[in-house]
């Protein structure tokens, strides 16, 4: 324990010893600063506090050597800016963009400068050929910005019908077709007018009529698959010599070619007709003996103008 103690008290002694150096050097000092009143300043120098930049004013103070004392503050004007131009902002395809005059030291912007839109970049349009639905479309695309314009140009094209029938034409009747547009499926449908090919049937006799000594005669035969397309056929016979009894007459038709032959069966002249463009040809009168009784004959009904008079009375 007596060690430690002596060692302790010996460290002790050595800091007091150093406090009174100490206590000395702050005397000797205090004593220099109070000469500062008497000095003439005779020896001095400028000494640079602040150094200037581009951003700050710099300062330099005269300062005397003896006492230390600032005897002159002289600020120093800032030092130039060192610009370049750099672009601070990139212009896009639409919207402009910024280059400024920037003080590489300080930073400090001295002038800004619009740099142009740089427009868009349009690649190879793509085209649409026109339709039924739409006209031509020219669509184009920018490359950058992906920003992108159609056009249309011309008008929509006509529809192209790809025809089915749908129900056929016959010969009176109209038939119907349908078109389908091969490119946007619109229907659409027509008639198709009737083919006006009758097959006509047999003929008939519609009429047979006196007018003094000859003969009006009318045949008709119509369509055998419309039913109603009729056509006729007309003549009128040379005159029959002599005194006749206007009921006596007879007629043989062939119904396959209209062929008629009238006869009287009292006289016994007869005229055959023949269907020719619409008309019944007559032969001249001639001397026929054939029986009316036999196969084939048929009493012509005479309806003479005057009894057609004598029914008109009737009526009244
Ligand atoms: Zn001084
Ligand atoms: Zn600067
Ligand atoms: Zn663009
Ligand atoms: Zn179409
Ligand atoms: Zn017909
Ligand atoms: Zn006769």
């Amino acid at each position: 324990m007596n060690i430690e103690a002596a060692r302790k008290s010996g460290r002790m002694a050595v800091t007091i010893v150093f406090a009174g150096v100490l206590s000395l050097y702050i005397l000797v000092m205090t004593t220099t600063t109070v000469h500062a009143q008497n000095c003439m300043h005779d020896e001095y120098e400028w000494v640079s506090v602040i150094k200037p930049t581009c951003s700050r004013f710099g300062k330099d103070i005269r300062l005397c050597q003896d006492c230390e004392e600032i005897l002159e503050t002289e600020i120093i004007p800032k030092l130039d800016h060192k610009c370049k131009w750099e672009r601070t902002k990139e212009p896009t395809c639409t919207l402009p963009g910024v280059k400024s005059y920037i003080c590489k030291n300080c930073s400090e912007v001295i002038e800004t400068e619009e740099i142009p839109a740089k427009g868009h970049r349009f690649a190879r349009a793509k085209t649409q050929s026109a339709t039924c639905r739409s006209p031509k479309i020219t669509e184009r695309t920018c490359s950058v910005c992906g920003f992108s314009t159609s056009e249309q140009s011309g008008g929509r094209i006509e529809h192209r019908y790809k025809w089915k029938v749908t129900r056929a034409a016959t010969c009176a009747d109209c038939g119907i077709k349908t078109g389908t547009c091969t490119m946007c499926n619109v229907t659409k449908t027509e008639s198709i007018p009737p083919t006006g090919k009758h097959k006509y049937g047999d003929w008939s006799v519609k009429s047979v009529k006196v007018k003094g000594k000859k003969l009006k005669v009318v045949q008709e035969r119509s369509c055998k698959t419309c039913g109603r397309n009729t056509r006729e056929a007309s003549g009128t016979t040379a005159s029959f010599s002599g005194k006749h009894d206007n009921g006596k007459y007879y007629y043989k038709h062939t119904k396959k070619t209209g062929r008629i032959v009238i006869l009287c069966s009292e006289c016994r002249q007869s005229v055959s007709g023949k269907i020719s463009g619409g008309t019944i040809k007559f032969t001249r009168p001639k001397k026929n003996n054939s029986k009316v009784s036999s196969k084939g004959w048929r009493r012509v009904y005479i309806m003479c103008a005057c009894f057609l008079d004598n029914m008109s009375y009737g009526l009244t």
